[in-house]
């Protein structure tokens, strides 16, 4: 046998195994799935964006390594669409960098700041990587539980100094995956406040930014005075414009922590495929019409799923932005087995709440990437078996 790192050792189990395995099973037997679990949109990119892409694939100039910090159009398509849709000004040449989808850099960047025995500070639950890429450099977690108590907020008073004092990086998300939680600008002052009185580096994950409902816009970490100093902040084209598979996304803010992202990348990857680059920046400055439509979408199988599973007795509440669902399952029951319950009884997949960290255990989440009839009937099928 091979033995493993430690680093590989130290990763956090990978709960979805015995989930994905029974899933799989369901299929092979051709059961009638309903796949309320995957966070990755069913709709197709955008037309106008292949179509962008067929187009630059048939220049050989894009056939050859890219440039490591991006193509400056697409650079500054970054800063003229966050500039539009934030009010913020960003150097395309030393506040912005592309990246090969934003899970990448965000999995990356500790390798740039974290020594062994350095603390980050991660959110519980949360996306996977803010976890796997502290302990890949050696560093140490301090879990900040997101209950549901004080709104999936961070509480900041509850983390002790001596954590504090060898903590380096902190990490938020909002909107937020899993919970749906949102923040507006008075959070992210206190976030600028923390991290300056305790030096620490804010990473914010800004990957929903564009899926939001009932008129309401996220807010960028960069719109409060003093931000840039203190971090960046990570967007992906993935959800946004159905790119998932393309991998695509970009890092923007302090200059410094940029530089030395980018130093850490040069040493692993060779840029993004410059055809994807000139398609990125088609979907950028044409996104109105796209993004519309899409939130049109969402907000449609969110009120259809959450007054279908509140009319059986559930609780739930509408996410203002985000396409998850974070419901509670009933007292007792742990998320894996209520999941697999769901699977065998009805033919239903979710993602178990544990997956994403141990303070959310007693949640399930729904993901709406399945079309509207699908949902009714999911709704018809709890029915049967509550
Ligand atoms: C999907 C997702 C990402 C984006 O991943 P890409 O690597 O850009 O595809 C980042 N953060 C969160 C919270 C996500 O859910």
């Amino acid at each position: 046998m091979f033995k493993l790192s430690k680093r590989l050792q130290n990763l956090p189990p990978y709960l979805f195994l015995e989930i994905d395995k029974a899933k799989r099973k369901a299929r092979q037997e051709g059961r009638d799935i309903i796949d309320l679990g995957i966070g990755d949109p069913d709709q197709p990119t955008p037309q106008f964006i292949i179509d962008v892409l067929s187009k630059a694939v048939q220049e050989p100039a894009t056939h050859r390594y890219a440039l490591d910090q991006g193509m400056p159009d697409f650079r500054h398509a970054i800063a003229s669409w966050y500039r539009h849709r934030f009010n913020v000004e960003l150097s395309p040449d030393k506040e912005i960098l592309p990246l090969l989808g934003s899970k990448e850099g965000i999995a990356h960047f500790p390798l740039a700041f974290i020594n062994p025995g350095d603390y980050s500070l991660v959110p519980d639950p949360c996306y996977p990587p803010y976890k796997g890429g502290t302990i890949f450099s050696g560093g140490r977690l301090y879990l900040l539980p997101l209950l549901e108590k004080n709104n999936f907020f961070i509480d900041f008073k509850k983390i002790p100094r001596t954590v504090l004092k060898k903590a380096r990086l902190f990490y938020m998300n909002y909107p937020n995956n899993p919970t749906g939680a949102t923040c507006g600008i008075d959070f992210y002052k206190e976030v600028v406040e923390f991290a300056r009185k305790n030096r620490l580096i804010v990473i914010s994950d800004l990957a929903y930014s564009e899926i939001a409902y009932d008129g309401y816009k996220p807010p960028s970490f960069f719109e409060v005075e003093g931000a840039k100093e203190v971090g960046i902040e990570f967007h992906s084209l993935s959800k946004t414009y159905n790119m998932t598979g393309w991998r695509v996304g970009w890092v923007s803010g302090n200059e410094n922590l940029i530089a030395a992202l980018a130093k850490v990348k040069s040493n692993i990857d060779s840029g993004i495929f410059s055809a994807i680059q000139i398609a990125a920046i088609a979907a950028l400055e044409n996104c109105q019409e796209h993004i519309q439509k899409m939130c049109r979408l969402y907000q449609e199988r969110r009120d259809v799923l959450i007054e279908g599973f509140n009319s059986l007795g559930w609780q739930l509440n509408k996410p203002k932005a985000t396409f998850y669902v974070w419901a509670k399952i009933p007292k007792g029951k742990k998320s894996i087995d209520f999941t697999r319950e769901l699977l065998e009884k009805a033919n239903l997949v979710v993602t178990p709440g544990v997956g994403f960290g141990k303070y959310a255990e007693g949640y399930i989440r729904f993901a709406l990437t399945v079309d509207v009839s699908r949902i009714q009937e999911a709704v018809e099928r709890l029915k049967k078996i509550m």
